[in-house]
C-alpha cells in the first residue's frame, strides 16, 4: 500500500487535520486502486472509481440522478457501472460498510457524525487502509477498543486524529496520564536524529525540567496544550543541537559565538532553546561562562490607542454581520483584558445564571455578562466547520479543529486580527483602563493574574493606589 508514506506527509508532525483536502491538490482526486483497502474493497472501490468507475467534480451536462437518494444534479458524482451515485450517498455506503448502523453500539455517535460532516474529504479518510480496517474490526468487536490498542498502530497522525475522536465521542475513555507518556514516545523518536550522546542529554533535560512541569503548580492545566508546548520546545533544542553536530561540535563543547549566532535572529522560537542552555548549565554541562540571552520579551509594548479601542468595542457590540464566537472572544480581550490563554480554555461549565442574568467565571470571580454578549456566549460552541470533529459535542467554548480540543491561541489571535483586533495591544489597553479604575486585589480576581503584577502594572498605568492612599 502506498497510503503510509502518503498518509505521514499529508498529515505529519504539525497535527493538521486529517479531514481537509491535501493542500495543492484542490478537492479533485482520484484515489489510487492501493488506497483502497482490501477489508473494504469489492463494490466499494468501485463506487469510489478505484474499479473503473471515476470521481467526477465538473458540473455534469446532462442532468444525473444519484442511485441512491435520487437527487440530481450535485456535485461530485461518482459514476457506478452505468449509474451514479452522489458524494453524500457514496460517503453512506463507505461507512455502512466500515461502521454498520447498529442501535447499540458505543460508536454510534461516531457514526453520526461522520455521516454528517463533509463528504468528499471524510470519504477519502475513512477508505484509508489503517482507518477502515481499524473501525471495521472494532465495529464487529473482533477486537476491544483501548488506548493500548491504538498505541499498538503504526504512528501517524491519523490514529491520533481517530483517538481525538473517539474520546470526543464517548467510546474510549480520556486517559490524561497517556498524554504525557505519548509525548514521551514521540520525544524519543524526535531525537534518534542526534547523536546518541546528545540524546541521551536532552533525555534528561525532558525528564527532569520538562516532564514534571507539565501538570502545572495546580494540576489543573491543559495538558494538551502544555504538552504542544513542550514538543515546540523540544523542535528547537534539535535543531540547536543538529547545528552544532554540523558544525562538528558537541552540546558540551559549544563556543560563545555558536550560542549568539543562534539568538542573533529575532526569532521568538530561536529563544525556546533558553531554558535548555541554562538547565545545561546549572547541572555543569555547559560552561557557566558562557553569556545566555535575556529571556525574550516578544517585541516593544505598545497599546491600543483609547479611541480605537471603543471604536473595536462598539463594533463589537453592534455588528451583527461578525462571528459570534469571535464577538466574545473579542469583547473578553477589549473590555476585560481576558489573556488569549484563558479565553480559549473557556467551557461551557464556565457559563451560568445569576439573578443578575447569563455570568462567565473568569478565574475566581463571576463576570455578569452585558448584551450582546450574555446571549451570544450561549451560542457557544458554534460549528465553524464541517469535518467529523465538528460534529462531536464539545464542551469548549471556542473548539479548535482537533475533536475535544479547544482553538489554539495563536488561532484564535489569527481570527480577532482578521477583524481588526490587535490582541495584545488591545488587551494591555483594557488593562490600563481596568487599572485606572478597580483596585488590585480585586483587578488580579478578575484577570487571574498575581497580586504583585497587578500592582506593578497599576504602578505603571498611572492607577497607584497606595500613593493614593497615602494621601488622604
Ligand atoms: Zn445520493
Amino acid at each position: 500500500m502506498v497510503a503510509g508514506g502518503r498518509f505521514t506527509a499529508r498529515f505529519g508532525e504539525r497535527g493538521q487535520r486529517i479531514d481537509q483536502p491535501l493542500a495543492g491538490t484542490g478537492v479533485h482526486s482520484r484515489d489510487d486502486p492501493g488506497d483502497v483497502p482490501s477489508a473494504v474493497g469489492g463494490d466499494l472501490a468501485n463506487h469510489l472509481g478505484a474499479g473503473g468507475g471515476e470521481i467526477d467534480e465538473d458540473p455534469p451536462r446532462t442532468a444525473r440522478r444519484c442511485t441512491d437518494c435520487g437527487q440530481a444534479d450535485r456535485a461530485g458524482f461518482t459514476r457506478t457501472g452505468d449509474s451514479w451515485i452522489c458524494r453524500v450517498c457514496a460517503l453512506r455506503r463507505a461507512v455502512d460498510r466500515v461502521l454498520p448502523a447498529e442501535p447499540s453500539g458505543t460508536l454510534q455517535l461516531l457514526r453520526a457524525a461522520i455521516l454528517h460532516a463533509e463528504p468528499l474529504t471524510t470519504l477519502r479518510w475513512i477508505i484509508r487502509p489503517e482507518i477502515a480496517c481499524l473501525l471495521t474490526e472494532l465495529a464487529a468487536s473482533r477486537i476491544p477498543l483501548t488506548h493500548d490498542l491504538l498505541d499498538a498502530q503504526p504512528a501517524h497522525g491519523g490514529i491520533d486524529h481517530l483517538r481525538d475522536l473517539l474520546v470526543a465521542a464517548g467510546a474510549l475513555p480520556a486517559d490524561q496520564t497517556r498524554t504525557i507518556s505519548r509525548f514521551e514516545l514521540e520525544g524519543q523518536r524526535m531525537l534518534a536524529v542526534l547523536l546518541p550522546t546528545h540524546a541521551r542529554l536532552v533525555r534528561s533535560w525532558l525528564r527532569w525540567a520538562v516532564l514534571p512541569h507539565l501538570n502545572g503548580p495546580d494540576g489543573t492545566s491543559d495538558l494538551i496544550q502544555a504538552t504542544t508546548n513542550a514538543r515546540r520546545t523540544l523542535r528547537q533544542v534539535i535543531a540547536f543541537v543538529s547545528t552544532l553536530e554540523h558544525a562538528g561540535t558537541t552540546v558540551h563543547g559549544c563556543s560563545q559565538r555558536q550560542i549568539d549566532d543562534w539568538f542573533s535572529t529575532s526569532r521568538a522560537l530561536h529563544h525556546q532553546v533558553r531554558p535548555f542552555l541554562s538547565w545545561m548549565q546549572r547541572t555543569n554541562h555547559l560552561s557557566r561562562d558562557l553569556t545566555l540571552p535575556a529571556s525574550y520579551r516578544g517585541k516593544p509594548e505598545r497599546r491600543t490607542d483609547s479611541e480605537e479601542r471603543w471604536k473595536i468595542a462598539r463594533r463589537l457590540v453592534t455588528d451583527d454581520t461578525l462571528d459570534p464566537a469571535d464577538r466574545v472572544a473579542g469583547a473578553l480581550v477589549v473590555l476585560y483584558a481576558q489573556p488569549l490563554g484563558h479565553v480559549v480554555a473557556l467551557t461551557t461549565g464556565h457559563v451560568g445564571h445569576g439573578r443578575e442574568g447569563v455570568t462567565l467565571r473568569l478565574s475566581s470571580d463571576l463576570l455578569d455578562l452585558a448584551e450582546p454578549f450574555a446571549t451570544l456566549v450561549q451560542s457557544l460552541p458554534r460549528r465553524r466547520r464541517q469535518g467529523v470533529a465538528e460534529q462531536l459535542p464539545t464542551r469548549w467554548l471556542f473548539p479548535g479543529d482537533r475533536a475535544g480540543r479547544h482553538i489554539s491561541v495563536a488561532a484564535l489571535g489569527n481570527r480577532l486580527r482578521a477583524i481588526g483586533i490587535e490582541p495584545r495591544r488591545t488587551r494591555l489597553a483594557a488593562l490600563d483602563q481596568l487599572t485606572k479604575e478597580v483596585p488590585p486585589a480585586l483587578l488580579a480576581g478578575v484577570l487571574g493574574i498575581h497580586t504583585s503584577s497587578a500592582v506593578a502594572t497599576t504602578n505603571r498605568s498611572g492607577g497607584n493606589r497606595a500613593r493614593y492612599a497615602g494621601r488622604t
